[in-house]
């Protein structure tokens, strides 16, 4: 095995586990994670390995600044991570959250009663 070999290895181990990250991450959030998942592709084409870990960086930290900001929440349904500002998951497109139907306030799953109005009637799912 001789040394490109093993950069084109490490610039694909880079750019795969930066895929998983944003992938998962903008998918949880809602927020344009097809285009997130794919950007990581030209980390292929940087010329020096140095050049790699430096383009990875800023597509990071690109994306920790532009994501929408919040706590991820697990999905009652499927188990996967939703943003909690999300009343869907994007996942599998069930309600994350309950309805209150006297105030008509969106209530958090787990709660049993409307905390604005005290109703105990919410949606079901
Ligand atoms: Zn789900
Ligand atoms: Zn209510």
């Amino acid at each position: 095995m001789n040394s490109t070999i093993i950069v084109i290895i490490i610039k694909l181990v880079i750019a795969g586990g930066l895929m998983f990250f944003l992938y998962k991450d903008a998918r949880a959030r809602d927020y344009s994670w097809f285009m997130w998942t794919f950007i990581p592709v030209l980390l292929i084409f940087t010329p020096e390995l140095i050049s790699t870990v430096f383009t990875a960086a800023i597509i990071l930290l690109m994306y920790l600044m532009t994501r929408p900001k919040g706590e991820l929440i697990t999905c009652p349904h499927c188990g996967k991570k939703v943003h909690d500002v999300l009343a869907f998951c994007p996942h599998c497109r069930q309600s994350v959250k309950r309805e209150c139907l006297r105030c008509h306030d969106t209530v958090e799953w787990e709660a049993e009663r409307c905390p604005h109005c005290g109703s105990m009637n919410l949606t079901k799912f």
